[in-house]
């Protein structure tokens, strides 16, 4: 298991984030996000995305349930599951989410059966003010190298 835990303090700390994860993803990666509304789930997406080569604003998709964005070399798939809840899950995401991109997935706890056990999960607490926890764990050994440098880079 590697599990990492560190805080970012503001915004632009969290997008950096993501932007450092984003050349550790490959074809069919999965990220979950998880943490309350405003724990910055969709403000992590927007900094994968650019890291990806994405130039879209990325806003969170809670009213489409997903958004697609293939301008960039790895399609991104970002699934926001929060209206899925108690509701119909037959959509068919596992075509997105096995097929041939990189997919982020908030509230994934509403589409359990569909997260793949090597999927890389962040949790992120609002501690207050622009003040975050963010966990990052996985059972992929494949984000070895991921880790090693998140463990220097973020303290
Ligand atoms: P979620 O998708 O988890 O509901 P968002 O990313 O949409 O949350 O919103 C997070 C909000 O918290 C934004 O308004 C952002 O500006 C604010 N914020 C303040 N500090 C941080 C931080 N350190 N990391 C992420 N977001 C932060
Ligand atoms: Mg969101």
């Amino acid at each position: 298991m590697l599990d990492y835990t560190f805080k970012t303090h503001a915004q632009s700390e969290t997008t950096g984030f993501g932007r450092f994860v984003a050349p550790f993803l490959a074809v069919q990666s999965v990220i979950t996000l998880s943490g309350d509304l405003g724990a910055g789930k969709t403000t992590f997406a927007s900094g994968v995305a650019t890291g990806l080569g994405i130039h879209d604003h990325v806003i969170s998709p809670t009213f489409n349930i997903m958004k697609c964005y293939f301008n960039a070399k790895t399609p991104l798939f970002h699934i926001d599951a929060y209206r899925l809840e108690g509701g119909n899950k037959d959509l068919g995401l596992e075509e997105f989410i096995e097929g041939n991109g990189i997919t982020l997935i908030e509230w994934p706890e509403y589409i359990d059966t569909l997260i793949p056990a090597n999927a890389l999960h962040i949790v992120i607490h609002n501690l207050g003010g622009d003040e975050r926890e963010i966990k990052v764990s996985t059972t992929n050994s494949a984000f070895e190298k991921m880790f090693k440098n998140m463990k220097e880079r973020y303290q």
